[in-house]
């Protein structure tokens, strides 16, 4: 990762600054007092900044000069100056720079390093920019790439919707109203039908028309607005909020799908998904398989190394089987020392064989839990033909893992 420089004549400031950003980001810094100093340091590091921190008053440069310097550099910059007024505040948005600071508090600091670790977040977000002017859509695109957004462009609606079909990943799209052909009500409604509020965040933006136009942007399916003319700092506080529900939401959904010990899917999350995958199993008349495992004796386990061993041995298994299969399977814990895999267009002849190697990796794979190793062994049960719903595959494989259980344990039974 290339390192930040922070350019600041007080050593004080520096220093705070740079112990954050290691503590906080893991990057290193690198430091200049002027701007002579600054110079020579982009010179000589043509790798570049990942980002850079200017004092916007140096001894030899009073008036913002190393600002030109590093934005001609292309590094993106984050200003912070003692006094603000109107004027410098004019300065300092007529440069394409991230943000600024006013040094007043300890938060300032903070400040500084939450915008450096959402730039780094920027770097794997696409953007898609949408509007009929070239002038507009590269003003937009230009402001984005300076927020270190990937951007995409589109000259139209219709080309939009296409841009987004390539690139499926855009989590923001900026969108003109006034577009000959489709407008951008139309387009905001089109891409609605596709990708829903949590996974794309739409901004709509118009010259003319005000609150009206804004209303029924918002009404199309837009997340925010923006009139023009609009200042880059709107810009960028729309766009941040914006991205940052997103986060959130999905954040959200993460927390809401996943067991907090294993990182696997959970219970509600194994049926939702695999009640899909049936369905769709069954349209395509594919085979379909689902495993129940659960841990020998883990009560034993847990008497013998404690609950915090325990816990070790689900999270090693967990992980285990999370390598073990395909992205297309599910692989969930349903509960306790329980796990259920639901194993889309799985041969039964493959599925036992498959089972069986689980199985056998586990009884003679034993876990280190700190300096102890832990054996442990799992009985499984199999549902191997595709019934009706999920619910009566599970009770099927439940049953031949109570079979198995029953049988003396550590089996395959399918
Ligand atoms: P069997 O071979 O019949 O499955 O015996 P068992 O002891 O594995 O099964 P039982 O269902 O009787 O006990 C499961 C134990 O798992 C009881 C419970 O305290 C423990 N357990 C459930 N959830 C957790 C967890 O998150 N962490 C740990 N460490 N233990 C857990
Ligand atoms: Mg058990
Ligand atoms: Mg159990």
């Amino acid at each position: 990762m290339q390192p930040v420089l922070i350019v600041e004549d007080s050593n004080l400031f520096a220093s705070l600054l740079a112990q954050r950003v290691q503590a906080r980001l893991g990057l290193e810094t690198e430091r200049a007092s002027d701007l002579h100093e600054t110079k020579s340091r982009l010179e000589s590091r043509p790798g570049g900044y990942f980002a850079a921190l200017l004092d916007l008053n140096l001894p030899d440069a009073p008036n913002g000069e190393v600002v030109d310097l590093v934005t001609r550099h292309g590094v993106p910059s984050i200003i912070f100056t003692g006094s603000f007024n109107d004027e410098i505040r004019d300065i300092i948005w007529s440069k394409q720079i991230v943000d600024y600071v006013v040094k007043e508090s300890p938060q300032t600091i903070e400040y500084i390093v939450d915008l450096l670790e959402r730039l780094r977040r920027n770097q794997s977000i696409k953007a898609l920019v949408v509007d009929d002017s070239r002038t507009a859509r590269q003003l937009i695109g230009s402001l984005l790439r300076v927020h270190q957004f990937q951007v995409v462009e589109a000259p139209s609606a219709q080309a939009g919707l296409a841009m987004l079909e390539e690139h499926p990943d855009v989590k923001l799209l900026i969108t003109d109203y006034n577009m000959p052909g489709m407008d951008g009500f139309e387009f905001t409604k089109a891409v609605r039908m596709k990708v829903p509020k949590n996974r794309l965040a739409i901004i709509g933006v118009s010259a003319h028309g005000g609150n009206v136009l804004s209303a029924r942007f918002l009404k199309s399916g837009a997340n925010d607005y923006l009139t023009k003319p609009f200042t880059s700092e709107e810009l960028y506080c729309r766009v941040t909020h914006n991205v940052e529900l997103l986060e959130h939401m999905e954040t959200i959904q993460r927390l809401s799908d996943t067991d907090p010990l294993t990182g696997l899917f959970n219970r509600r999350y194994f049926f939702e998904t695999s009640a899909k995958l049936l369905a769709q199993a069954r349209r395509e008349n594919l085979h379909c398989c689902v495993a129940m495992l659960d841990v020998d004796h883990f009560k034993k386990i847990n008497d013998t190394f404690g609950h915090d061993g325990g816990d070790a041995v689900l999270k090693h298994l967990g992980n285990m089987l999370l390598r073990r299969f395909r992205q297309s399977d599910v692989v969930a814990r349903m509960g306790g020392e329980e796990f259920c895999v639901f194993a889309a267009s799985m041969e039964p002849d493959y599925a036992v064989e498959i089972f069986e190697q689980v199985r056998k990796t586990v009884e003679t794979t034993p876990i280190l839990v700190g300096k102890r190793m832990i054996n442990c062994t799992l009985s499984i049960g199999l549902c191997r033909e595709r019934l009706d719903s999920v619910d009566a595959m599970i009770k099927a494989a439940d049953e031949k893992l109570y079979a198995a259980k029953a049988g003396g344990r550590n089996t395959v039974l399918g």
